[in-house]
């Protein structure tokens, strides 16, 4: 069973409909961690945390394998009432953006602490941005070793930092050997969203899983749309990338494991 972990909501008119999980069916996906409308601050689209809490509940039914994670804004000020109540609707996890803070702004740092106290995980964009404002250096990915100093924190960092791969490689170096020594130590997830341009995708791959454990730690992400997931478009990406495992010698359990447990071991924590 795959699942893909990174979909977003990004328009508040589309309406969720049947035909989501039938076109995350086409394209080999059970289901997977989709992500709420932007918060008010993000962009002219942004929701208030009703409106987002809401209509992220409505793409992600009871019961199914959609995963709702609700974005949310650290310089909000009723940000910690947000973190406190949404997984009472159902969320199971939180998205955060730096767009205008670094992730070790004391605001931040708040908000990520409050969070690891819920048992929920944090999503997060590092690498270049490209949201049409001067915002990519509060994203590199050394910006967030602060976490390192957040005990039982899971957080998960997309798109491999592109282009500062490995500067990415280095900080999950970090991650994993304070991890070996320290049961407490926050855990740190790779979300393989491209941001890597294709031709680089293979060398950051190789690199990360020449150095790093990645196998137990990486799932999948398309970056689509809920309202217009293009099954196509995801099978592509994943065809891609299964070529790539089979070009670094992994065997079929390590490449199931991207595509299911180790998301699920990111959103309910390691069993
Ligand atoms: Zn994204």
């Amino acid at each position: 069973m795959r699942l893909d972990g990174h979909i977003h909501v990004m328009d508040p008119a589309a309406a969720p409909e049947a035909t989501f999980p039938q076109r995350l069916s086409a394209a080999g996906c059970a289901g997977g961690l989709v992500i709420s409308l932007p918060p008010p601050g993000y962009n002219h689209l942004a929701q208030g945390f009703g409106e987002r809490l809401e209509n992220l509940c409505s793409w992600c039914a009871a019961g199914s394998s959609r995963y709702g994670f609700l974005w949310i804004d650290p310089l909000d000020p009723e940000v910690c009432m947000q973190i406190d109540a949404a997984p009472a609707a159902g969320v199971r996890g939180f998205k955060v953006i730096c767009d205008r803070f670094y992730p070790y702004d004391p605001r931040a740092m708040a908000v990520f602490r409050r969070i690891a106290a819920t048992g929920y995980p944090v999503l997060l964009h590092s690498g270049v941005l490209g949201d049409g404002k001067f915002s990519s250096h509060y994203n590199r990915p050394i910006g967030f070793e602060c976490l390192i100093e957040n005990p039982k924190l899971r957080f998960a960092l997309a798109h491999f930092g592109w282009p500062w791969c490995d500067e990415y490689l280095a900080l999950l170096l970090m991650f994993q050997s304070k991890e070996a020594s320290d049961p407490d130590a926050p855990k740190m997830f790779l979300d393989n969203t491209a941001g890597t341009p294709h031709i680089y995708r293979k060398e950051a791959l190789q690199r990360l899983d020449g150095v790093c454990r990645i196998r137990e730690r990486m799932f999948f992400g398309s970056d689509l749309l809920a309202g217009d997931y293009r099954a196509k478009r995801a099978a592509e990406l994943m065809a891609r990338d299964d070529d790539i495992y089979r070009e670094l010698g992994w065997d079929n359990t390590a490449i199931d494991h991207v595509y299911h447990r180790n998301l699920m071991a990111f959103i309910e924590g390691e069993k």
